[in-house]
């Protein structure tokens, strides 16, 4: 007997914002929430000038509406999920829901008949409290990459986040260990663009929680701990055609010299929007802690084969699996957003015409073609942001004004913060 419903949606900061319902609520239906959850910091500040959230016009409601076919298992006792749009008080879609954005890129991309698919790589560290309460990392001392078993995960936390995935129906592709120590990654199943998002969204959080309940912050940030690797949400991309093909494939093999004009487009897009991404898809101070030069995050505007120096990396699978990995996204935005962003840019490039940059030769160690990176700071990331007009009206304009303006506040909050004391600032929320 499941007795309550746990109704969520994702905000601008990436945090699952949501309200315990009683059963009968399972069914088409809504709940209503404060639109100025748009204008809170994750420092609890109320911001009041927040664009589109009119805190100063009354502080009005936004309606959270779901389908009853998209209600699904949960991870807590008697306790189903779903996830929602964000309507205004004026019965339109409200411009800030990432969810809305996520889904008008897709329709974006249907008027070419062609569905976007979505998988999605999540990387996260894992701390614990030592005796004074202070945050340490997790002590895994015989991890190693690919690590598997209780050399890698002495608590088994990771195996309680895959039984609880698995009862809960996430199709779970991986759990290994990453790089660093104690790192892990944490791979879902591709699907439909939408679909795949929010089993993103909702793993995350069910993997946060089944971590906490064993003593373990599992912290998706990208950079929590200063000299040790970053933690990416690489995407990887591919379209489905509607004879149910899918439309990058080019023969029974992929690699850079098997790109069709789709494939080239979005490459080409997302090279030309490469500054402006960053701010939607790499959005926390701690991002750019992240995304340096030699550090296999997606920093260069390049591309290549398979190569993990390079931020567009073409699958060297064809036929079905043929694919496109894009590697500067960071889990610290909001995947929905990040989604759309990542499929407008491409859009925009295939549908521009754009012309193709030459692919990377070089190492990206000692040798790089590429001749810039991203922003050297979020503060940056969001002028490069604001000033590709083109991207910013693809993904949204209103729900870029209030990233904008709530990302350039977190600059000023952060500016004096460094260390555990900058990861503190975002860790147990991200
Ligand atoms: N941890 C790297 C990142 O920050 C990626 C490593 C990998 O290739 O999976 O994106
Ligand atoms: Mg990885």
């Amino acid at each position: 007997m499941t007795d309550r419903l746990r109704a969520m949606f994702c905000d601008h900061l990436s945090i699952m914002r949501g309200k315990y319902l009683p059963a009968h609520k399972m069914r088409d239906d809504e709940s209503r929430f404060a639109r100025p959850t748009f204008s809170v910091h994750y420092d609890k500040d109320l911001l009041l000038d927040a664009p589109h959230t009119k805190c100063r016009e009354g502080l009005p409601d936004m309606a959270l509406r779901w389908k009853a076919d998209e209600i699904r298992a949960g991870w807590e006792p008697d306790t189903n999920v779903v996830l929602g749009d964000l309507y205004g008080d004026d019965g339109l879609p409200l411009p800030l829901c990432p969810r809305g954005a996520l889904k008008r890129a897709q329709a974006d991309w249907q008027k070419h008949g062609l569905t976007a698919k979505v998988g999605i790589e999540l990387e996260a560290f894992a701390l614990v409290k030592d005796d004074e309460g202070k945050l340490v990392p997790y002590d895994t001392p015989g991890g190693v990459v690919y690590g598997t078993g209780n050399f890698t995960d002495p608590q088994r936390f990771t195996d309680a986040i895959w039984d609880a995935a698995l009862a809960a129906g996430f199709r779970l592709e991986l759990i290994t260990a990453e790089y660093d120590t104690p790192q892990f990654e944490f791979t879902l199943s591709y699907d439909e663009a939408v679909r795949a998002v929010d089993e993103v969204v909702l793993f995350r959080q069910m993997a946060r929680e089944v971590a906490l309940d064993h003593g373990v912050l599992l912290t998706f940030l990208p950079k929590p701990i200063a000299g040790k690797g970053g933690s990416g949400m690489h995407i990887n991309l591919s379209f489905e055609d509607a004879k149910g093909h899918n439309a990058l494939a080019n023969g029974d093999r992929g690699g850079p010299d098997r790109l069709n004009d789709l494939a080239r487009g979005c490459v080409a897009g997302w090279m030309r929007h490469h500054k402006a991404l960053a701010g939607l898809v790499a959005p926390t101070a701690l991002s750019y802690a992240r995304l340096q030069p030699a550090s296999l995050s997606g920093y260069w505007c390049n591309w290549g084969g398979d190569h993990r120096g390079v931020t567009v990396r073409v699958s060297a699978e064809g036929g079905k699996k043929a694919r496109l990995e894009h590697r500067m996204p960071d889990a610290s935005a909001n995947p929905y957003t990040a989604v759309a962003a990542v499929l407008q840019a491409a859009r925009l490039g295939f549908e521009g015409g754009y012309p193709l940059l030459p692919m990377e030769e070089g190492d990206c160690f000692d040798r790089i073609d590429a001749g810039q990176g991203v922003a050297a700071s979020l503060g940056e990331a969001m002028d490069d942001l604001a000033t590709d007009t083109a991207l910013c009206a693809a993904v949204g304009q209103g729900l870029c004004e209030n990233h904008i303006f709530m990302k350039r506040a977190e600059v000023d909050k952060t500016a004096a913060l460094e260390g555990d004391a900058l990861r503190d600032f975002y860790v147990w929320y991200v």
